[in-house]
Parts: structure tokens; C-alpha cells; sequence
């Protein structure tokens, strides 16, 4: 079969483009559906086929909801105040301002071509102001409540990259990205109080239509996250997700962003 795919593809992007085929507006008659992925993290100059093998799927879920009835809100949007972006900046000795968003529009570019059904008018970058003005209303909400608490707490530690690394960027005792031995340093950081509710998270997640095995991880992860404290499991499972550098490799994470330059919310329970 001769499939002209520059040609067949490009004809129907742009109608879906003209006629705003996947807005999703207020509709009261349609029943709502809202399907959110993970966003990628504007570390590298473009995507890979491995981020559409998890966008591709979900997209095609969506559009199996449209074709139901369904009025679906597919947003997309950019992780761009962390590690990542800021690791890249600094490897590129760039300012992570002008970095990000020409990142971001590349790799909105090859989602567009991919085919990918989102509402572009609803692209969000986490860091604009007008989006992390919410992550600070929440951190600050949490801190009166007593939910937000600031603790020195060992991180791993790269000498070299002269950042903190994440669990899954340690290698055998070593940085992912310059193979340095990575040291535990001890630094002040925020802390949420997930532990009030691990009982709750580990009670609740019997109600979710998952498997087993991501069930597993997540009570792990509760688990996890209540550190030098008690419930503290040892056994780990591997991650039946291939391993990508991308934050698709966890079907569900919880990661905070810091609300401000120079604080690390969230690093100690950082996923696995
Ligand atoms: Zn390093």
C-alpha cells in the first residue's frame, strides 16, 4: 500500500487545527471526560519515539471516548521548573528562561505533527508565573495548615554536576549523567505531612481500577515516603515500565515543585 504520509497526515493536521477539532468546550449535553498524561520535562532538545509510546496510546484512548459521546479534555503542557530543565541549562551554561520555551516549542511541534489530539489552547509551562502563583497558593495553604514543614534531610548528592540527584539518577553509587561516586549531604529542605494521610492513600488505592503490580508500587511508595519514621518497607519491586529518561516511566508520580528558586520541595520523597 502506497501511504503518502507527509501528504494524508499534514491535510488532516491542518483541518484539525482550522476547525479546533479538539477544544474542548463547555458542553452540557455530552457527559465530561478528562484525560491528563504526564508532562514531559523540557530537558532535551527535542522528544523521542519512546515519550509517544506513551502518548500515542492515551491519545488513542481519547479519541475512542470522543467516538463514545464523550466531551474530552486532552491537555498538554511542559514540567519545566526542576531538575531536568535546570541540569540541561546548566549543561548548556544557558538560561533555563530562553531554554524552556524553545524546548517546549519543539517539542509541541512533533507532538502536532505526531497527530496527538490535545487542546493547545489549554498548554500550560510550570514555569511561568501564571502557573506557579497556583503551586505557591497551594504550598502556602499547606504551611498554615502545618502540612508543609522545613527539615535538614541527606539528599544524594553529585560533587561534580553540584546537584541533588533523584533515586533513579544514582547508578550503582554513581551520578547518571558523569559517572562521579555520589555522596549523601545533609540539606535543609521542605517536607509535606503525607504521612497524616498514608492511611488513607493505602485504604483508597483498593477503590482504583489498576493493576496489581502499579498498586504495588504505590503502596511502596506511601510506604516510602514515611522515611526514618516507621512503615518503612525494604522490599522493592522492579518497575515493569522500560525505563526512559522520561517521567513516563511511572504510570502515576507525584513530584512537587519547588515554589520558589533555591528550595528542593520534595526531593527526599522523590519517587523511586
Ligand atoms: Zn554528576
Amino acid at each position: 500500500m502506497n501511504y503518502n504520509f507527509a501528504e494524508i497526515e499534514a491535510k488532516w493536521q491542518k483541518l484539525w487545527r482550522e476547525k479546533g477539532t479538539f477544544r474542548a468546550a463547555a458542553d452540557g449535553k455530552k457527559p465530561k471526560y478528562y484525560c491528563l498524561e504526564m508532562f514531559p520535562y523540557p530537558s532535551g532538545s527535542g522528544l523521542h519515539v519512546g515519550h509517544l509510546k506513551n502518548y500515542v496510546p492515551t491519545d488513542a484512548f481519547c479519541r475512542f471516548k470522543s467516538m463514545q459521546g464523550f466531551n474530552v479534555l486532552h491537555p498538554m503542557g511542559w514540567d519545566a521548573f526542576g531538575q531536568p530543565a535546570e541540569n540541561e541549562a546548566i549543561r548548556l551554561g544557558r538560561n533555563p528562561r530562553a531554554m524552556v520555551p524553545e524546548y517546549a516549542a519543539t517539542y509541541r511541534e512533533t507532538l502536532i505533527k505526531a497527530g496527538c489530539s490535545y487542546d493547545w489552547e489549554r498548554e500550560i509551562n510550570s514555569s511561568l508565573p501564571e502557573y506557579y502563583k497556583w503551586t505557591q497558593w497551594i504550598f502556602l495553604l499547606l504551611h498554615h495548615k502545618g502540612l508543609a514543614y522545613r527539615a535538614t534531610a541527606p539528599i544524594n548528592w553529585c560533587p561534580a554536576c553540584k546537584t541533588g540527584l533523584a533515586n533513579e539518577e544514582v547508578k550503582d553509587g554513581r551520578c547518571w549523567r558523569c559517572d562521579s561516586a555520589v555522596e549523601k549531604k545533609p540539606m535543609p529542605q521542605w517536607f509535606f505531612r503525607i504521612t497524616d494521610y498514608a492511611d488513607r492513600l493505602l485504604a483508597d488505592l483498593e477503590k482504583l481500577d489498576w493493576s496489581e503490580g502499579v498498586k504495588e508500587m504505590q503502596r511502596d511508595w506511601i510506604g516510602r515516603s514515611e522515611g526514618g519514621r516507621g512503615r518503612f518497607r525494604r522490599r522493592r519491586r522492579r518497575c515493569p515500565y522500560p525505563r526512559l529518561h522520561h517521567p513516563a516511566r511511572h504510570p502515576v508520580r507525584r513530584h512537587l515543585h519547588a515554589p520558589g528558586p533555591g528550595t528542593s520541595a520534595g526531593q527526599a520523597d522523590h519517587r523511586p
